[in-house]
């Protein structure tokens, strides 16, 4: 499934700009097609403010106000890759709105897309920038991610954008049989990109790679 975004008065830069960013995708060893194109159009600019637009295709986290940080692209595209790898899900739960990047990357990619952020003028702004790209079926709640999203679980896949120490419980009970939780777990600072995947008899854990996210916190703000 391929969702268009409608980029009409976005002010995209050149096509040059963004295949350069997924050249470096590519030379850092990211393989999946589909995660490539949808990284190569998808206006990143949006998504930071306008002081900072002109950074917005270079390969690095950049700051999105009220501490939080747009995850650099390579994260994105790693963490998308390893979601849609063998059985691609139809329903994916994200953790950590914040700019609404990988939420309009997921978008793209996959039919039910349900996002959770806990600060709420950041989830205002990713939720403009959504209804601005035409994204219209993605569904967000404001709330505290620890707890997922009962109600709309169990999902295929979980993804989460901010580091707890430990996994969180309600997530693994809100992961469908046979789906993955892609999350980054660890000390702040030394945090591991971490994917559980659900068997019919219980989980299995892999570490991917070292990274580095803000942390997932409590309550509302
Ligand atoms: N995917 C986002 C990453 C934003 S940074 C992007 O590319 O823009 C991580 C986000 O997780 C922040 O917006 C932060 O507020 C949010 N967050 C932290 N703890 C959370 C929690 N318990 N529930 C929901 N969101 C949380």
């Amino acid at each position: 499934m391929v969702v268009k975004l409608d980029v009409s008065g976005v002010g995209m830069t050149s096509q040059r700009t963004r295949n350069r960013l997924t050249d470096r995708l590519r030379e850092q060893g990211i393989v999946n097609e589909a995660v490539l194109q949808v990284m190569a159009s998808t206006p990143r600019h949006l998504f930071v403010d306008e002081a900072l637009a002109h950074r917005a295709y270079e390969d690095t986290a950049l700051p999105i106000g009220n501490s939080q940080t747009i995850s650099q692209p390579y994260i994105v595209a790693r963490m998308t890759e390893l979601l849609l790898q063998d059985v691609p899900p139809t329903s994916v739960l994200e953790v950590g709105t914040g700019s609404g990047y990988q939420t309009a990357i997921l978008a793209q990619l996959v039919d039910q897309v349900f996002t959770v952020e806990r600060i709420s003028a950041l989830l205002d702004r990713a939720l403009g920038r959504f209804r601005q790209l035409g994204l219209h079926q993605i569904k967000s709640k404001y709330d505290d991610g620890h707890l997922g999203w009962t109600e709309k679980g169990p999902f295929d896949a979980i993804i989460v954008t901010a580091s707890p120490r430990e996994v969180p419980v309600a997530l693994l009970a809100q992961l469908q049989e046979g789906g993955r939780l892609i999350i980054p777990v660890g000390d702040p600072e030394a945090q591991t990109l971490t994917m559980v995947k659900r068997g019919v008899d219980g989980f299995e854990t892999t570490s991917v790679e070292p990274v580095r996210f803000v942390p997932l916190l409590g309550g509302k703000l």
